[in-house]
């Protein structure tokens, strides 16, 4: 059904929801297949290109949970306590050499391997110990405070498939293993430029209508955490001769080339025209505030995205599209989807039904303890500065229209631990 041409609102029942535009790109999308071998401390944030198998128990041994003594249960009575020879004492990375019989104990400290000879480990504060001679008394369970050999990762075990982007405990967990070199994807190339007659780069002076070139730094910082080798391109001022150059170029030497701005309803024709002729890009007005228009295809070989111009949408379509997209491409099948948390939101908000939106919010937890979210004031896509203070989305699903305050809402968190 076609709403009334009077519509003063940006909605175009035409346009396309966020979900499709997402899996169309994802279905045309072909990750990078060379790879390196690199040390440890190189492969942080890198994707694993191979399975990374254990080549032996975690622990290695039988070790203990606790300080204490190490004993046999067999030789505890089982009814009131009994008293045991303490024979040595077994210490982390110093085992017990001797032999332990009948009657006998060690004493035993955290991480010591427990000798085969006993099978139950008994916490200090619940024994009596005095000279050689340690007493204890019922209730011991067989096995207790023992760290099972293999407990953590057991010998032949796939610890990583490959397609897994390392974080710090991954590299731990590697080097647990005793190896200090993996196969990992190469990294990804990702060009970038800025279009427009008004931009201007930074140590130049402004000239009237002019505006220095700010998405070109929002980029490289989103680039930057991905980990992604970066070439930037600096201004392309809207001459097709200027842009035909500079995505020839872009495609020459990255994997994925990035615009922003020139995709907008007045300036989209022109460059429709350029890459229609360079490569197969589709230009979309995706059902989205900010971020409505938004071109995708390829160049070549390489990936494009035509980001828009405004500020806040650049960064909401690369977080909800090209984010994404460049973990696959960097060899992640199945990069994890930001986690959607439920909010009360303590202002109203104003949304017209037909759109997803993703406003800027604060998110702070109430005395209560309940976690409350508060729009930023100026949700204008040209203003930077709702990003900069903003600490997550509100993620208004196209169906919703305004709310009153008090509603529940759906946020995605800007910034995680690791
Ligand atoms: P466009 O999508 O090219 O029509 O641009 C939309 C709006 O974003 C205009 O107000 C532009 O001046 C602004 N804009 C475009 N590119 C940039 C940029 N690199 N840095 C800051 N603002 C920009
Ligand atoms: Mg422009």
């Amino acid at each position: 059904m076609t709403p009334p041409a009077s519509r003063t609102d940006d909605h175009d029942p035409n346009s396309m929801p966020v979900d499709r535009a997402r899996q169309h790109i994802r279905d045309h999308l072909a990750p990078v297949h060379e790879t390196e071998r690199l040390g440890l401390h190189e492969a942080l944030g890198r994707v694993l290109s191979n399975d990374i198998r254990s080549p032996h128990n975690v622990p290695n041994h039988d070790n203990s949970a606790m300080d204490g003594f190490a004993l046999r249960i067999a030789d505890l009575h089982v009814e009131g306590s009994t008293t045991l020879r303490v024979v040595g004492t077994a210490f982390a990375g110093r085992p017990y050499q001797g032999t332990i019989g009948n009657g006998e104990c060690i004493r035993i400290m955290t991480g010591a391997v427990v000798p085969a000879a006993c099978d139950t480990v008994v916490m200090q504060e619940q024994v009596h110990a005095e000279g050689n001679q340690a007493t204890f008394g019922t209730g011991i369970r067989r096995g207790q405070n023992i760290r099972l050999a293999g407990e953590d990762l057991a010998q032949g075990q796939t610890v990583f498939p490959a397609g897994h982007r390392l974080r710090p405990a991954d590299l731990g967990l590697i080097a647990s293993l005793g190896i200090g070199e993996i196969d990992v994807f190469r990294k990804l190339r990702v060009a970038f430029f800025s279009t427009g007659d008004e931009l201007t780069s930074i140590g130049q002076p402004l000239e009237q209508g002019q505006i220095y070139d700010s998405n070109r730094y929002t980029i490289f910082g989103m680039l930057k955490r991905l980990d992604v080798d970066i070439i930037d391109m600096g201004v392309v001022r809207d001459d097709p001769d200027l842009l035909r150059a500079a995505l020839q170029q872009a495609s020459a030497q990255a994997d994925v080339i990035l615009t922003s701005g020139g995709v907008s309803v007045g300036e989209a024709d022109y460059m429709k025209q350029l890459l229609n002729e360079l490569g197969q890009v589709v230009f979309w007005k995706i059902a989205m505030k900010p971020g409505r228009p938004l071109a995708y295809g390829r160049i070549d070989q390489a990936h494009y995205f035509g980001l828009p111009g405004n500020p806040v949408a650049v960064m909401v379509t690369f977080y909800q599209f090209v984010r994404h997209a460049l973990l696959v491409l960097m060899g992640q099948p199945n990069p994890a989807t930001a986690p959607m948390l439920p909010a009360v939101c303590v202002e109203p908000i104003k949304k017209a039904p037909g759109r997803t939106e993703f406003q800027r919010g604060i998110l702070f937890a109430d005395v209560d303890g309940s976690w409350k979210v508060r729009p930023i004031g100026n949700q204008s896509s040209g203003v930077l500065r709702s990003m900069s203070e903003a600490n997550c989305f509100i993620v208004l699903p196209e169906s919703c229209g305004s709310l009153p305050a008090g509603e529940i809402v759906q946020v995605q968190v800007l910034e995680g631990i690791v």
